[in-house]
Parts: C-alpha cells; structure tokens; sequence
C-alpha cells in the first residue's frame, strides 16, 4: 500500500473516461466497476450478443445492490447510463485508458493493441488484462510501448480486491503511476509486479494446484480436500471448487504457461486431473460440470 501511495502521487495523468475492449466475462466486470466508481467507460466488442450480456450482467450486479440496500434506483440509472457498448472502433478517440480483455490469445491481443494504438491520442495509456502472456512480447505490438503495462484483475472484478499491475521493461513510471491511482479510484488494492511466467499471484496459485493434483493421483479425494481446506483451513473455497470458478481449460492453459516459464518446479503433467478435465470438456461452472456437476 505504501509503494501505491508513491506511486499515486506521482502520478501524472487522471484517468477520467475509460475504455474496455472485450465485454465477456472480465470486460463486462472492468466495464461495470470503472462505471460504479464514477469513471465513464466505452465498452467496445465485436459481437453484439456480447455487448448485451455485458449489460445484463451489469444490471445483475446492480439490482442485487438495490436489494441489498448498497444503491438505490437512481445509482442504479447512472451506472449503467455511464457504460457506452459499442461495435466501433472511433469510440475509443479520447479515451484516457484503453483497458484491453480479449481473448487469451497472443495473435488476436496483439493485433487489437496495434490498432488501438492507432484509434487511441498520442498520451493514451493501453493495459492488458492478460493472465499468462508475456506482457514485454504484447509491447512489441505497439510503437509506444512506455505508455503500456499490464493491468489483472481478478474474477468476480466487482468482488475481488486484487489487482497486480505488471510493469513492462519499457514501461514508463508516469504510466506505472496514473493506472495504480487508477486501481486505487476503482476501489482496488493495487501491486506492482515484474513482467514474468504467473506474475505474482499464479505464480503461488498453481503451485498449490500442483500440490493437490499430486494428492488426487495418491488416490485422496477431491471433495475431502475442499472440505479440510475450507472448513477447517478457513479458506474461502478449496481447490476443485475454485478450479471449477476459475475455468478447468484456463486453469489447464495456466500450467502449460508456468510449466514453459519453470519447467523444473512445475513440470507439465498430462496425466494430472485438471488436464484429464479439460480434454474431456469439463470446463467448471461456465459449461456445467467440472470436478463437481452444476444444474
Ligand atoms: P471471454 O471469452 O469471456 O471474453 C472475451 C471477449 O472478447 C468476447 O466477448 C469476445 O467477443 C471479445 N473479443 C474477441 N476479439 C475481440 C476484438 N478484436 N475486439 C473486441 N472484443 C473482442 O474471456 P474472459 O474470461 O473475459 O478473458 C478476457 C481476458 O481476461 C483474457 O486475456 C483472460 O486471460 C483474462 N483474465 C481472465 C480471467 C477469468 O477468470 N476469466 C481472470 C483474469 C484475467
């Protein structure tokens, strides 16, 4: 917190009109959270139903704070009047930062960087919401790459507090600084970590995942671990049920990525649960069955 604070106030830009790139499951979330703090977003995607979902999940989100007493009806009206879905490129002109959560793929994220950063003014930050890709290989993507960072959030966004902001070799301290007050006004804790396999958090994560898939191979059953890790570790869920929150196919990508980044620490294994789920189409909650069954 010390360290976000330095860098707040250095900070030489305010973010005051934003811009989402990707209205699925994290654009949505960032689209909604930057809204309800006050700052207005352009929530931009290439489908439309997409689009509307973003909304819909927005109005969810809302109506389940006015029951809850947390906003009331006029709240309500201002946030969602304060997100802008859109299918065109020219909505992002006078952005202040480009918020970037398209799908997990290096091709599709670099070309939509590159042309962001044609659309975009010349003193506009881009941040990658990315969970595995290198963000100095999506730097190369731009001419500028001093005004680009990543920026992960963490799904449920509304929810949860984290987000690490990753700092690129050429990324610049006035960068750093104006999306950690960012982070801050979006009501997030904010840490700043080094460009590298997991970043901080995946890094301890999958570990920890490795650990457990050890344990199912031992023969130990999944839900009993769950059950020590959440009713008597205190944790808030265990790990089959988070992998099953998470996504089993973007867990399963995460430690193909950390076994390429550490291959003497997490060493791939195909014959593990979380890789025998996910070529099986055992995706977690978002298909309806994963380690548990969903519906
Ligand atoms: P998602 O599949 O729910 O949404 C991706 C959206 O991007 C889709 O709506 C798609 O139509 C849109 N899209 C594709 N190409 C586009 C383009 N050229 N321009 C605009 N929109 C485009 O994916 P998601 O789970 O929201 O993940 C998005 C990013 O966030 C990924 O990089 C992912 O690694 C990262 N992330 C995901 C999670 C998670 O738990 N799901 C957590 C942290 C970070």
């Amino acid at each position: 917190k010390g360290k976000a604070k330095k860098y707040s106030k250095a900070a030489s830009k305010e973010i005051k009109h934003a811009a989402v790139l990707g209205a699925g499951i994290m654009g949505g979330g960032i689209a909604y959270q930057s809204a309800y703090k006050g700052v207005p977003v352009v929530m931009k995607d290439i489908r439309q139903e997409a689009l509307d979902l973003g909304m819909k999940e927005a109005g969810k989100i809302l109506s389940k704070a006015v029951q809850r007493g947390k906003a009331d009806n006029a709240k309500m009206i201002k946030v969602l009047s304060s997100i802008t879905p859109t299918l065109l490129d020219d909505a992002l002109k006078g952005v202040d930062i480009v918020v970037e959560a398209v799908v997990e793929n290096p091709n599709v994220k670099g070309k939509v960087l590159a042309q962001t950063e044609a659309t975009v003014g010349d003193d506009a930050i881009i941040v990658s919401n990315t969970s595995t890709i290198s963000i100095d290989a999506l730097a190369k993507n731009l001419n500028d790459p001093s005004r680009f960072c990543g920026m992960h959030f963490f799904n449920p966004v509304h929810k949860m507090p984290l987000v690490e902001i990753i700092r690129g070799e050429k990324t610049s301290d006035e960068t750093v600084a104006a999306v950690v007050a960012y982070a801050l006004k979006l009501g997030k804790t904010p840490i700043v970590v080094n460009d590298c396999p997991g970043f901080l958090v995946n890094r301890v994560l999958f570990p920890y995942l490795a650990g457990f898939a050890g344990m199912l191979k031992e023969g130990v059953d999944f839900a009993a671990i769950d059950k020590v890790m959440e009713k008597q570790f205190g944790w808030p869920m265990g790990p089959a049920y988070l992998s099953d929150v998470v996504g089993i196919d973007t867990a399963d990508h995460c430690t193909k990525v950390m076994a390429e980044g550490f291959p003497s620490r997490m060493p791939r294994d195909e014959d593990n649960a979380i890789a025998k789920l996910a070529a099986a189409d055992r995706y977690g909650q978002k298909n309806g069955k994963g380690f548990y069954q969903y519906g």
